[in-house]
């Protein structure tokens, strides 16, 4: 995977990628990082990028020009067009499954905006896919490119030391993952569950995907309509939903007389 970013700040981008994981990935030849100052494209006395937008409005806006320059200075050397991904809050919501198929890619361009955005122009002619991290505003996109590498980075095979590890992880199959413990077996008067020290590979896998489940109902009960479940799983769904309606209806009352009281104490 050959990775270019196009951004105001490359050191940003370098300082973050070249670190843990990642950073051994490129250092072993797995992962590749070139991050490319739109600046060096601005071909005026102060390299000026921004500008005042027309119409007026608060801010000022990364010009077309350099952008395009620098986009072409990185696609003019791949074999074929790149997907150019532009990180902005009115894209589509990245997820592990846009990880997983973008990671298939040979080269990503990354398109970092910064003060209001991006002159349109220009993301009409270089961009394919306008992608966010989630539902608020940043002040640039070297953050979101960030988040996108390293997800993406975890799907490239050899990238993780345990080829397996990136599967059985959150989002897989549409849970989220089970608790896990390490040593010592009791911490703080924490024990570790039985179970996972039984040896009994069967019952510590039904132990897992149970506590999976019963994450997801009730953390993220929104994955559950992607989840990959048995008929028997689906009915221990249900009966964990109705638990947990009846342990929300418990503490709505046990809230009540409690206001009350103090309504009480107040008078
Ligand atoms: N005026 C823009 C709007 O309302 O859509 C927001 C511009 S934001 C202050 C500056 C840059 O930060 C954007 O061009 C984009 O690259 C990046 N950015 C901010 N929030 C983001 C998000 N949630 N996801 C991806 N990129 C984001």
């Amino acid at each position: 995977m050959r990775y270019h970013v196009m951004t105001l700040f490359p050191e940003i981008i370098e300082s973050c990628m070249k670190s843990s994981i990642t950073g051994r990935a490129i250092d072993a030849g797995i992962l590749s990082l070139s991050a490319v100052n739109i600046r060096d494209y601005a071909f005026n006395k102060h390299q000026k990028v921004d500008d005042y937008t027309y119409g007026g409005g608060a801010g000022m806006l990364m010009q077309a020009e350099p952008v395009y320059l620098c986009w072409e200075s990185i696609a003019g050397n791949l074999p074929r067009k790149p997907r150019t991904i532009y990180l902005t809050p009115q894209g589509r919501l990245f997820d592990q499954q846009m990880a997983r198929e973008l990671a298939q890619e040979e080269d990503l361009i990354f398109l970092c905006g910064h003060y209001e955005g991006i002159d349109e122009r220009v993301l009409e002619e270089v961009v394919t896919d306008q992608v966010s991290i989630g539902d608020y505003v940043l002040t640039g996109g070297e953050l979101p490119a960030l988040v996108m590498m390293d997800a993406i980075s975890r799907m490239v095979p050899g990238v993780l030391g345990n080829e397996e590890s990136g599967e059985t992880e959150s989002f897989s199959g549409g849970l989220l993952e089970y608790p896990q413990y390490s040593r010592p077996m009791v911490w703080h008067g924490r024990e570790v569950p039985e179970v996972l020290m039984s040896g009994h590979h069967a019952n510590v896998d039904k132990w897992r995907r149970e506590r999976s489940i019963e994450r997801t109902v009730r953390n993220r009960p929104d994955l559950l309509k992607k989840a990959e479940l048995t008929n028997q799983e689906w009915a221990y769904v249900r009966e964990l939903k109705r638990r947990l309606k009846e342990e929300q209806q418990t503490a709505k009352e046990e809230e009540i007389p409690e206001e009350r009281g103090q309504a009480d104490e107040d008078i």
